[in-house]
Parts: C-alpha cells; structure tokens; sequence
C-alpha cells in the first residue's frame, strides 16, 4: 500500500512525487507568483476576470470592456469560440468565432484591459494567441491532452477550469502536462462539479470551495474560482464569490453583462455592471480581512 498522509483525498505521497511533482509545493510555504500584463498572480492582491459570456458584439464587448476597467476589473473575459452544449444555433445564440476575436483586440485596444478566452481547436492557437494574454482551456477540454500541450508550447498563461466531474487529482495532472513543457503560469480555476443534488432543480453544478484549501495543500499554483458558471443563478453569485475569496481563492472570474436577461448564452447568471461595483466593494472588504485586496 502506498503511503497516504491527506486522508480523504485520493492524492497519494507517491503522486507528488512522481505523477505531478512540478505542480506539487517542494515545502509549505511555496506558493507561485507571476505576472500577466503587469497584474501579479498569487499574490496579495486578487485579480478579477470578467465579462460577457459570448462576445456577441463589438459594441457589446467594447461596452464592457469600458465599464469594467472603470469599475476596477483586471481582466476582460468573453468566449468567442465556445464549447455550447447544443448543437442547434439561432441567429443570437451562434459562436462570433475569429469576428468576436478581432472584437475582442478592438476593446483590448482601446481600454488596454488584458483579455482571457477560450480556445477550444488547436488550429486557431495562433489566431487567438493574437490577442489573448491567457488561454482559457474549458472545463470541457481539461484533459484534452494535445490541446493543452499546443498550448503549453506557447508560454502563454493558462487559465485551466476544472472539469465538473475531475477530482483534484485529474486536475492537477492535467496542469502538470502544461508545467512540463515549460511553461509555469497556470492558473487553476474551479467553476462547479456536479453532484445529485445543487439546491435548485435548475441549477448545474455546486461549488467545491472546499477544493480551495485542499488544492493548497498540494499545490503551488494560484487557484481561480467562477461562481457565475458555478451557481448558474444570479442571486447566488454575491454570496458565493464572497465565499470564494474567504476560502482563499487566488482570482475570481465573473460573468458580467450590461443586459444580462438578454444575454446570448447562459442569462440566468450574469450580472450587471452596478452590481459588478457593488461586489468589487465587498470583495475588497472581504479580502481585507485576510490581508489581502481586490481593488
Ligand atoms: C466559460 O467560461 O464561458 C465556460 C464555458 O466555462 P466552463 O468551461 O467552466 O463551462
Ligand atoms: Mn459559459
């Protein structure tokens, strides 16, 4: 038998050792820190991801862009490839694909907000490394081991979600095929797991904030929480970030949206630009008690 000293996770000490040992801390107290467009991460300050879930727009996504640099986001988030769960598209709901890129540069450009998405196809990796300053491999894709190596290989930062139905384990060595080839800024990001029962007939995923601390235990790299895909309900997404950035998490990614009953995808979960304000508010509050800041 091996020998497992964290009961209850099924992370053993010969897994740290030898399945991921470069995402594995080499003693308590090594926590990665690295920068992305000046913003660090794993540091005392808790970068903000946030945005639309689709760029459907380049008004949209240069709308949000404003607003949330103004507000004090860090990041501009938005999917233009994007993994639906069905295949069927009406005019709104439909992929703006390397349009919604080139929409996604034109509001980079212009507020100088950095910009995570999705990539989903090896093939667009150097359209979207044009203008991504991090890749955002989907939840859907985390152990899609050749899309994440062609991504690794370009020394872009990661932001790699957590499958809903990956362990800790699967997770973590899903990292370790990106530090492996080199390439150390990875951010992890959990964005709900499934589970029976999630309170709401209507709701997906449950958050694992408790995956926050225990991810810490083993390793080094920054952990990213998404209460927005998590709780997959509006009211629910200002308790649950509170919470996240109370367990620790490293960054928080938010969908926001200036209208965002009409939003293309997934309206249930956006929330707008005044309540963005109102939460950066009480996530710094938050953050403050643990020594840390948002804004
Ligand atoms: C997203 O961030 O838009 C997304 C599709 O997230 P996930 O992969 O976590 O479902
Ligand atoms: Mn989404």
């Amino acid at each position: 038998m091996l020998e497992n000293k964290f009961p209850g996770k099924d992370i053993t000490i010969d897994d740290i050792k030898t399945k991921f040992p470069l995402v594995a801390k080499n003693n308590p107290n090594h926590f990665s820190k690295f920068k992305v467009n000046g913003v660090e991460f794993g540091g005392k300050k808790i970068p903000i991801f946030a945005g639309p879930n689709m760029v459907e727009s380049k008004e949209l996504i240069l709308d949000c862009a404003k607003n949330i640099k103004k507000i004090g986001g860090h990041f501009l988030r938005g999917g233009a490839f994007k993994p639906l769960t069905f295949p069927y598209r009406s005019k709104k709901y439909t992929e703006t694909r390397e349009e919604g890129i080139k929409w996604l540069k034109n509001a980079k450009l212009k507020t100088d907000l950095p910009v995570v998405t999705e990539i989903m196809e090896e093939r667009y990796l150097e359209l979207i490394c044009k203008t991504a300053d991090i890749l955002q491999i989907g939840s859907r894709n985390m152990q899609n081991y050749p899309l994440i190596t062609a991504c690794a290989k370009t020394k872009k930062p990661i932001l790699l979600k957590r499958h809903y139905g990956a362990s800790l384990r699967d997770w973590l060595g899903a990292a370790e095929y990106i530090l492996c080839e080199g390439n150390n800024k990875v951010i992890l990001c959990e964005r709900g797991v499934s589970v029976p029962h999630t309170h709401r007939n209507t709701s997906r995923f449950l958050l694992d904030l408790q995956v926050v601390p225990a991810a810490k235990e083993i390793t080094h790299l920054p952990i990213a929480v998404d209460p927005s895909h998590a709780t997959f309900w509006r009211p629910w997404v200002e308790p649950m970030t509170l919470a996240a950035i109370a367990s620790g998490a490293d960054a928080i990614m938010l969908e926001v949206h200036p209208d965002p009953e009409n939003s293309a995808v997934d309206p249930l979960q956006p929330i707008n630009f005044k309540a963005f304000k109102n939460l950066m508010n009480k996530m710094d509050k938050v953050a403050k008690i643990l020594g840390r800041t948002v804004k």
